[in-house]
């Protein structure tokens, strides 16, 4: 099989995970392609192909020279819960001519999506206009997988270990915490979940979230002069105390955001959730003391008790930790440059499974996959692309 048969398998294979489930995998179906995959593997001649309970697909490729290197190569198996992967009926163009492409009721626009220009005279694979495409990931996994191939057809390439993981819920950002680092037993990794090809990413953002809980006090409005706190009005009072100018919408790059994901009230009770996110980890202090700032002028005004704030530390920007053994960044780097590709680094405003991975001990940056517009209809992938990521991962994992 060749790149773009085992992406065309891959994607029609339906992986959707499944918000508010206490399971990993969220849904049985992503045992569907794991089974696939723990076969090619095999196919490819890989060792110790497991399945662990929570749908991780892990495998090795020992090294065929001397070489005690062992280098983790991950990628997600589930495709996004809020956009329909079911069904997904991938479409080919190839030799791409620059104009708007038609999908059922959908078209993809060069002037909505510029990048597109660049593309021209390229194979693309989109969706039918109604369900995701789901590249993000399994352009990742056919990548990976291209990569194994090249090594079974061309033995007398030295490589070095090569480790490779599949894992589900990477959408709800779940399937890593059920990832043993120890077992995997790579002393380094990478994720290739991203978009251009060239890219490397090991900026993150560091989270936390807030919930806020207002305590009203709620009395029959016609009598309530001087007695009644309006919990609802109290909690957008308490929105207000935040800047204005934090928000994602108003933010890009390196700008952290306060984002407002959901409110819910009434006159005696509301509450809202909130998350923040900063590359910079003295500034997402900044963005809690903000919080805890309103909540105390709410309740020095208010009364106490009448504001409760829960501020929770999620992930952390990878950065710090990769600085201090930046191997896997060295490697990345030397290996777009060998191919005459000039590596790009994007700061990434969300986190990773590498994110996770990174904390866990195992330092995981995250490489790009060749596909576009993850999480809907217009998602697409560009096979030559693609193939350039096969490049990369076989410059990586080759013995130097
Ligand atoms: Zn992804």
């Amino acid at each position: 099989m060749e790149l773009l048969d085992y992406f065309l398998k891959y994607v029609k294979i339906d992986t959707m995970s499944a918000e508010n489930t206490d399971t990993i995998p969220s849904t049985n179906k992503q045992f569907d392609l794991a089974k696939v995959l723990a076969k090619d593997l095999e196919d490819l001649g890989l060792e110790n192909i497991k399945i662990s309970k929570n749908c991780i697909v892990t495998a090795v490729l020992k090294s065929n020279c001397n070489s005690k290197l062992k280098i983790g190569f991950l990628a997600h198996m589930d495709t996004i819960p809020g956009f329909s992967g079911t069904n997904v009926k991938p479409n080919i163009i190839k030799n791409y001519d620059g104009n708007i492409i038609k999908l059922n009721k959908i078209e993809l626009n060069p002037k909505q999506f510029p990048f597109l220009l660049d593309l021209k005279g390229k194979t693309l694979i989109t969706t039918d206009g109604t369900t995701v495409l789901g590249a993000d990931d399994k352009a990742g996994i056919a990548n990976i997988m291209a990569m194994l191939k090249y090594y079974k057809d061309n033995k007398d390439i030295k490589h070095v270990n090569i480790h490779i993981a599949f894992t589900p819920d990477e959408e709800i950002g779940a399937g890593i915490q059920a990832f043993d680092t120890k077992a995997f037993d790579a002393d380094y990794a990478y994720t290739v979940d991203g978009g251009y090809y060239n890219e490397i990413n090991y900026e993150n953002f560091n989270a936390a979230s807030c919930n806020v809980k207002i305590h009203g006090l709620d009395i029959h409005p016609g009598s309530a002069k001087g007695q009644m706190k309006n919990a609802s009005l109290i909690l957008m009072e308490f929105n207000s105390l935040l800047p204005v100018n934090e928000r994602p919408e108003y933010t890009d790059m390196y700008d952290g955001f306060n984002h407002l994901c959901e409110m819910k009230g009434a006159v005696g009770e509301a509450i809202a959730s909130y998350i923040l996110r900063n590359h910079s980890l003295k500034l997402l202090e900044k963005q809690k003391n903000d919080f805890i700032n309103a909540c105390e002028f709410i309740n020095k005004k208010y009364g106490k008790g009448t504001c409760e704030i829960e501020l929770k530390d999620s992930y952390l920007n990878m950065k710090e930790l990769i600085d201090k053994d930046p191997r896997c960044i060295d490697r990345a780097i030397n290996a777009i440059k060998n191919l005459g590709f000039t590596p790009s680094f994007l700061p990434i405003r969300g986190g990773t499974d590498g994110a996770w991975l990174t904390q866990m001990g195992l330092n995981t940056p995250n490489l790009g996959t060749g596909g576009y517009n993850c999480h809907g209809p217009y998602e697409f992938a560009c096979l030559e692309e693609m193939e350039n990521v096969v490049k990369i991962l076989i410059e990586i994992a080759k013995e130097r």
